[in-house]
């Protein structure tokens, strides 16, 4: 499997409860090298744009104004089939179904405060990135 980029985003409830470092070091220890990250507070529309796949969908209003909420943290990963890998690593959406070890198991509250985002896709990780963080800023990549 070939070394690829992923996006992840360390979410608004993670940073408020002081789980930044925890996280990101989980993402080191299982081979993921940062590339790009910015603390930034997402707009309204931002997040709305984010996550514009869901709209229309019961917990989009909840979940945009849970992203909005305080800042976050997204971040350029680079690793052995990133997409995938991450998601494992994160686990299921829904904390009380994650899988044991994983990122949510461990530090999220609940099904929309879960502490961490990750792209679904290759398509979308390219999409996810380039939302983040234009090109130029992956550190090592120019
Ligand atoms: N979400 C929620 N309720 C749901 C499904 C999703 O609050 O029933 C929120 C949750 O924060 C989730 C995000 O919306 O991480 C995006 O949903 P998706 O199904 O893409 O889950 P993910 O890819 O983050 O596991
Ligand atoms: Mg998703």
């Amino acid at each position: 499997m070939a070394v690829s980029l992923t996006l992840g985003i360390v979410k608004p409830d993670a940073i408020a409860t002081g789980k930044t470092g925890k996280i990101l070091a989980h993402l080191e220890e299982a081979g993921f090298t940062l590339r790009a990250a910015r603390l930034v507070r997402l707009t309204d529309a931002q997040a709305g744009a984010f996550y514009a796949v869901h709209r229309g969908r019961p917990f989009y209003p909840e979940l945009v104004a849970f992203m909005t909420s305080g800042p976050c943290l997204p971040m350029a990963l680079e690793g052995e089939d990133a997409v995938a890998t991450l998601r494992t690593v994160i686990g299921a959406t829904d904390p009380a179904e994650a899988a044991p070890g994983t990122v949510r198991k461990l530090y999220a509250e609940s099904k929309g405060r879960n502490a961490i985002h990750a792209s679904d896709s290759d398509e979308n990780a390219a999409r996810e990135v380039a939302f983040f963080f234009p090109e130029g800023e992956l550190a090592g990549m120019r």
